[in-house]
């Protein structure tokens, strides 16, 4: 379709309602971006400017745009079979695949899969699969999930709830009953209210004890399970103590809850293993996944279930009442074979582990002398910017968001996709960025930094 920009941003502004966007100002502004073609890490406007998407889109893009065999797996799969479901005792040859080669890189002990067609389906299919387990175990009454502050588990009614964000909590009557949270372990947000660094160690401690405080408070049996992202993504890069998953896993264990770990970003290569908990050597017993699964290529997502959990499920002889009409769809799951099968042969998670996060790290710790720079962090392929106005008192701006939205509009300009979360400016580079597009990256991330603080100086 050939329109000019304005045109389609005339039409967008016309009919166009956006997820998480203000629609009043889009209305009125229609300076929506056009974002036409890509390839690589490259995205490309319909201006033809080409921009570094160091967002993998939303975090999903791993293995980079217009990979050709991902594209044509998927265009295989549309004519031999392009929809069926797997209800009432059917399934498809991409299906079973797609289970076997999950069970292949998932940890040890997980080995079934549930589909869904992203990330909130599977946390929804997480709350129900939790209590469902517990009420066939004849304790219905364990049925709060405990979750925590700022996390992000999607934006379905499930998702949004589990998920930490009042805003959207504050829209729609949330949290459903049953989901309570406990605080987050983000180290450089208690050297902000200390006004000073802490002691790290000791604080991620603290953050996980805090699990099980929550537990004697509510009392065990009424506990049906933790969730927690490895790394919270949404919330702005988060990177726990090393100190704090081993302290989750030992309080899950004692307390006989279960651990939901939510991989979603964390999972397919982002930490330099094929998941979040590989990483810190956590066990999960549920393990919601999509994004990165396809690459973002096609919507597909799932819950990877641990081997004692599914043995639950199937003791009775009753129907798990939940299910979608896309789950495992035949498309999608062959773009998420061929998308697996290529991080398998590009060796991809060896390369982020060697090669691409500890490159990314030093180059990225460069930004921390900056003098908006109150922290620089990465792990693996994720990284954050704390943006402060003095760096000595760990003192905050007064609108920080005002600030950082303003760092975002400089990185578009200037070739660079990062996100701006409050006051944090953060990235999630395809897995495929080489070095020379990390130098690229680091080198525009610094010019914006300065074309901020030039600006609100
Ligand atoms: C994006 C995300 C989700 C939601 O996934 P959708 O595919 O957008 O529904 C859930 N959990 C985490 C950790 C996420 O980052």
């Amino acid at each position: 379709m050939t329109r000019t920009t304005e045109q389609w941003q005339q039409l967008d502004a016309s009919h166009h309602l956006h997820p998480f966007s203000n629609l009043k100002e889009m209305r009125e502004s229609a300076k929506t971006r056009v974002i036409k073609k890509a390839e690589g890490v490259y995205i490309y406007d319909s201006d033809n400017n080409k921009i570094l998407d160091a967002m993998s889109g939303l975090w999903c893009v791993n293995m980079g745009y217009g990979e050709e065999h991902i594209i044509e797996r998927a265009h295989a799969q549309m004519h031999e079979l392009p929809y069926y479901n797997s209800f009432f005792g059917t399934t498809h040859p991409p299906a079973v695949e797609l289970t076997a080669l999950l069970a292949e890189v998932a940890p040890a002990h997980m080995n079934q899969a549930f589909f869904t067609s992203g990330g909130s389906e599977a946390n929804d299919t997480v709350v129900r699969m939790v209590r469902h387990y517990w009420a066939t175990l004849g304790q219905a009454g364990k049925s709060i999930v405990i979750s925590r502050e700022n996390a992000y588990h999607g934006s379905t009614m499930a998702g949004a709830s589990l998920g930490g964000m009042s805003f959207m909590h504050a829209q729609g009557g949330l949290p459903i009953p049953d989901i309570v949270h406990i605080d987050q372990p983000y180290a450089f947000n208690e050297c902000v209210k200390a006004g000073t660094e802490i002691d790290r160690a000791a604080f991620g401690l603290k953050a996980a004890r805090a699990l099980e405080e929550k537990i004697d408070e509510l009392g065990e049996e009424r506990v049906a399970a933790f969730i927690a992202e490895p790394i919270q993504g949404a919330g702005g890069v988060i990177i726990p103590p090393e100190t704090y998953w081993p302290e989750i896993q030992r309080i899950c264990n004692e307390r006989n809850i279960l651990l939901v770990v939510d991989e979603v970003i964390c999972g397919f290569g982002r930490t330099g293993e094929w998941f979040g908990s590989a990483y810190y050597g956590i066990k999960p017993d549920l393990m919601p996944i999509a994004k990165g699964m396809s690459s973002g290529y096609l919507p597909i997502g799932g819950v990877m279930v641990a081997d004692r959990v599914a043995e639950v499920l199937m003791q009775e002889d009753v129907e798990f009442a939940h299910g979608f009409t896309y789950s495992g769809h035949p498309v999608c799951a062959a773009a998420a074979i061929a998308n697996i099968q290529l991080m398998q042969s590009k060796g991809i998670i060896e390369r982020v582990r060697n090669v691409t996060g500890p490159y990314l790290a030093k180059k990225w710790q460069t930004l921390a002398e900056h003098p908006l720079v109150g922290e620089a962090r990465t792990l693996g392929a994720l990284g954050a910017l704390e943006i402060v106005a003095d760096k000595q008192s760990y003192k905050r701006f007064e609108d920080s968001d005002a600030v950082t939205t303003l760092c975002r509009t400089f990185c578009f300009e200037n070739g660079l996709v990062m996100r701006a979360v409050t006051d944090k400016m953060i990235i999630a580079p395809p897995l495929i960025i080489s070095e020379v597009e990390i130098d690229e990256l680091v080198e525009k991330a610094w010019r914006c930094l300065d074309l901020t603080a030039k600006a609100i100086a």
